[in-house]
């Protein structure tokens, strides 16, 4: 028998991934995963799904979630694992984050509309997520469907990254803030794609917060970054997690089992709670 594996993280389409959890777990039991995290955006949605859908299959899905914040502003994800995702007071906290975005897709739009792209609606953007948890991605989805870019790529370029002309910041969090909110809820905070975030020398700050671990293990990753982000991690005492960030069709250079991590790994985040 193989030995046991696990994907930690997988977005769903109750946030900007194409895939509906019962593909994704087909998807995961057909690549030998044992074990798999939903860690979508600012939102817990996906996971019951997700667990319903699993018991066809023996397949372990343990609660995720990847909270978006921000310091002097820059996006930091902050992924949170094994919490309570029942829990009222995060019910009501995704809910107060998920209304910020809704406002927030709003006046992207109206950014848009300032820029003479007039024929965008709330109403399609919104429908492209399961959940309330609506962001950049789908607005580029409904771009390119539109043919007013040709490509996601360009729409984020030209209008939607941090610095484009329809950009609006999201709900103001601190990684900090989301790291103790995962904290909190009885769950293990873990810094997402450190090596796409670079703020390693932020990392002693959001340990003093109660991170406890790293995305050490992403796809598209060189084996020299990975060495580098397995010595950090040594470094500050920090458990070591990984994950494909699979989006479906939304996110073309990944796809779910990409990353796959010893499932020791998994029982080191368990016991860390
Ligand atoms: P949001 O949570 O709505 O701010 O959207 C964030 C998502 O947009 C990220 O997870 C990325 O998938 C995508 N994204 C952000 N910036 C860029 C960029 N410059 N180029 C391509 N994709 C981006
Ligand atoms: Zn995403
Ligand atoms: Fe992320
Ligand atoms: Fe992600």
């Amino acid at each position: 028998m193989a030995p046991q594996s696990a994907d930690l993280h997988i977005h769903t389409h109750y946030s900007d991934s194409t895939s509906s959890p019962e593909e994704v777990v087909k998807e995961a039991h057909a690549c030998g995963l044992s074990c798999i995290a939903i860690t979508d955006h600012d939102t817990v949605d996906g996971i019951d799904p997700t667990r319903e859908a699993a018991k066809a299959y023996s397949l372990e899905v343990i609660s995720g979630i990847e909270l978006s914040s921000e310091i002097n502003g820059k996006d930091i994800h902050v992924l949170g694992y094994c919490f309570n995702d029942k829990d009222s007071g995060l019910i009501e906290h995704l809910k107060i984050i998920q209304s910020f975005r809704v406002e927030r897709m709003r006046k992207m739009i109206e950014k848009l509309r300032e820029l003479g792209i007039k024929n965008i609606e709330l109403e399609e953007v919104c429908s492209l997520a399961k959940s309330s948890a609506v962001g950049r991605p789908h607005l580029a989805a409904v771009l390119v469907e539109k043919g007013i870019v040709t490509d996601r790529q360009t729409a984020f370029n030209k209008y939607l990254s941090d610095n484009g002309a329809a950009y609006v910041p999201k709900y103001k969090q601190s990684p900090q803030d989301a790291i103790q909110l995962i904290r909190k809820l009885g769950g293990v905070a873990v810094l997402a794609h450190p090596a796409l975030t670079q703020v390693d020398q932020l990392i002693p700050q959001f340990v003093e917060a109660g991170l406890k671990g790293l995305e050490v293990y992403y796809a598209n990753t060189s084996k020299a970054i990975i060495h580098f982000y397995e010595g950090l991690a040594q470094k500050y005492n920090l458990l070591m997690t990984g994950g494909s960030d699979a989006h479906g069709k939304s996110k073309r250079n990944t796809c779910i089992g990409k990353i796959k991590i010893p499932y020791e790994l998994v029982e080191k985040l368990k016991t860390e709670r």
